[in-house]
């Protein structure tokens, strides 16, 4: 098995082979081609599983697709629990982007940094916001970041989220993106409470499990 069964662009099949990844891991194979059905998913998986190229490759395969536009439109936003994880997905995006010709914008947006350099990021327009919720959070409040085009949401390690008591911060979130969008939702376990948030974000999501 390789990853020419989801016949993904040659750029995409380049930046694969440059960073070693031959076969695709089992939640790969599932989630990839149902991420391009467009379809809300929930996914049960963890650290280590390969999770974050599972979204961030049909992903990029979609934003590769688009036009370029003079000042880039926030498409996709990903949440995470921790400051690490939005750091390691936002890596991720970019070494999977490395061989597009056009180049997209990737913008972390966490706790701890200066949030000076961030809102510059953001303003002068970038495609994909990998995020804490609390500096998010903040950012709305500030009026300083237009959230009205996202395609893809992505709710990381909802499981922790849920444990951290982010889900005030999630609501607020939820309150501000488009309804029509595709909800991607993984945790490392299904627990009532993360199928409670589940059934707040996702609609009619297929389930995966491993
Ligand atoms: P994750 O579970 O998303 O945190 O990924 C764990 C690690 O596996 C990361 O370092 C990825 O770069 C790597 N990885 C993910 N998918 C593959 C793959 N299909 N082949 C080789 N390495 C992979």
């Amino acid at each position: 098995m390789s990853f020419d069964i989801f016949n993904l662009s040659l750029e995409l099949t380049k930046a694969l082979e440059k960073n070693n990844y031959k076969v695709p891991t089992p939640i790969q194979e599932a989630v990839i081609p149902l991420v391009k059905t467009k379809q809300d998913i929930m996914a049960q998986a963890k650290t280590g599983s390969g999770k974050t190229a599972s979204f961030v490759i049909p992903i990029l395969e979609t934003l590769k697709e688009d036009e370029v536009q003079k000042k880039a439109k926030i498409k996709v936003l990903v949440l995470a629990p921790t400051r690490e994880l939005t750091l390691q997905i936002a890596q991720t995006f970019s070494t999977l982007s490395q061989t597009f010709s056009k180049q997209l914008s990737i913008v972390s947006v966490i706790g701890g940094e200066k949030i000076g350099e961030q809102l510059l990021k953001i303003q002068k327009g970038c495609d994909i916001v990998v995020a804490t919720s609390g500096r998010l959070v903040d950012i709305i409040g500030k009026k300083q970041i237009d959230l009205s085009t996202i395609e893809y949401f992505v709710l990381d390690e909802a499981d922790k989220m849920l444990d951290l008591g982010f889900v005030q911060e999630l609501d607020e979130i939820l309150k501000i993106i488009p309804k029509n969008r595709q909800n991607l939702l993984f945790s490392a376990t299904f627990s009532p409470k993360v199928i409670d948030i589940a059934s707040k974000i996702t609609n009619k999501a297929l389930k995966v499990k491993i």
